[in-house]
């Protein structure tokens, strides 16, 4: 298969199939999905560049391209260094062609953005909701979201939603099945698409951590890697050859469900011992309730209520019951990584989410349990990194989600 960028390859498949049935005009359209997905994902590229990493001929993307300049797609940006010959014209996306809305739903909470076709964050804005609302947030994001537009003018440029929430989500019907960190059930988020008139997309936010990072993070680097968040739950992201792995039904990298002690603590889910139970901030809030209940000698004594910022603040005073907790919260979390690692075998780890904090002594913990695994005697070492993109990670994974269903190659029956 071609050595072609993130998104693509799908659409090889597919065009391998279709070159076989030889539809002329299909066989363009994906042509210029091609090229349009090739100077998006590349920067800057030129013509001859194209045509060599896609495998087409040199007229047929000149033709394509004097298209997309004539759409405002895609504009020439002067030129680059030449090999002999004529310095070749460079080409680039124009990111600003359009604007999505992304969004990250959190319990009682929605943060929101409007990006360009790139990532760019352009405006944020946020808003609370109460417990009463939580299974009409359709309703109320439509609100919300209807006056942040009104007051941006770049939002009537507004190509599709994207919204990435905790909890089982079906990408199909646009609905969160269940999520019980934000106490919804079948939360019907469809309404939101229908009432803007534009393409809606939906999934969980490990995977649109996953997404984000992959998109402009550090994941650009790695052909396989797995995004894991911490936070009030556990989750991951699986990239497998530049794709988001999400299983049948969306349901792969619930990292937080695996079973990592078969104690007596039970979880939400049904199950006993799941990792959630002993590494998300729940995990290191309960310990710390528990140390001052029975007279540990600790600063979080004085805290009321004990809250996973201040077990990190004690933690960065010296307290060395608050370090030891978030170094054993480390520990734990690394024990399901190396879960993942010893089944997908992936380049690097790439960790994020609100529990990372200021991260020391949880990431003391990691790397102490993660230095051991399987493959360490292998030359290609495991990869650890933590997440550069802030706290707006969520949101660009969102737009992400939008950005790649516009660009993907189309698929006919
Ligand atoms: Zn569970």
């Amino acid at each position: 298969m071609l050595n072609l960028p993130y998104e693509m390859r799908e659409g090889v498949k597919c065009v391998m199939n279709l070159f076989r049935k030889g539809n002329k005009e299909l066989i363009k359209e994906l042509n210029r999905s091609f090229v349009i997905d090739m100077v998006r994902l590349k920067g800057k590229i030129s013509r001859t560049e194209i045509a060599k990493e896609t495998g087409l001929g040199l007229s047929t993307i000149t033709n394509i391209i004097d298209e997309l300049i004539k759409e405002n797609l895609v504009s020439e940006i002067g030129t680059g260094d030449s090999h002999g010959g004529r310095k070749p014209v460079l080409l680039k996306f124009n990111g600003d062609f359009g604007v999505v809305a992304g969004m990250k739903i959190e319990p009682q909470q929605v943060k929101m953005c409007l990006s360009n076709l790139e990532g760019k964050i352009l405006h944020k804005h946020q808003f609370s909701y109460t417990h009463n609302e939580a299974n009409r947030l359709a309703k109320v994001i439509i609100d919300e979201l209807d006056s942040f537009m009104k007051q941006n003018e770049c939002a009537t440029k507004l190509v599709g939603i994207g919204i990435a929430t905790p909890g089982l989500v079906d990408r199909e019907s646009n609905e969160v099945i269940y999520s019980p960190i934000l106490k919804v059930e079948h939360g019907d988020l469809k309404p939101i698409g229908q009432h803007f008139d534009v393409p809606l997309l939906i999934d969980n936010d490990a995977n649109v951590f996953a997404l984000a990072e992959k998109w402009i993070g550090q994941g650009r680097d790695y052909r396989n890697f797995i995004g894991v968040t911490v936070g009030a739950g556990v989750g991951a992201g699986i990239v497998i050859d530049n794709m988001l792995f999400r299983g049948d039904f969306g349901g792969a990298g619930e990292l937080g469900h695996i079973t990592i002690y078969q104690g007596d603590r039970h979880c939400y889910c049904g199950q006993r011992g799941c990792l959630e139970l002993y590494a998300s901030d729940a995990y290191i809030v309960n310990e710390a309730e528990r140390m001052v209940s029975i007279g540990v000698p600790t600063v979080l004594a004085s805290f009321t209520p004990i809250t996973p910022e201040s077990i990190v603040i004690a933690a960065q005073s010296g307290d060395t019951y608050a370090q030891e907790l978030l170094v054993k919260q480390g520990e734990n979390l690394a024990l399901g990584i190396k879960n993942m690692v010893h089944l997908f075998n992936p380049e690097a780890i790439i960790l994020g989410g609100e529990g990372l904090r200021e991260g020391e002594f949880l990431l003391k913990g990691i790397q102490k349990e993660l230095a051991v695994h399987f493959f360490v005697k292998h030359p290609r070492k495991l990869q650890f990194q933590t997440s550069q993109l802030g706290g707006d990670v969520w949101l660009i994974g969102a737009c992400a989600l939008v950005v790649s269903h516009l660009f993907r190659v189309p698929i006919y029956n």
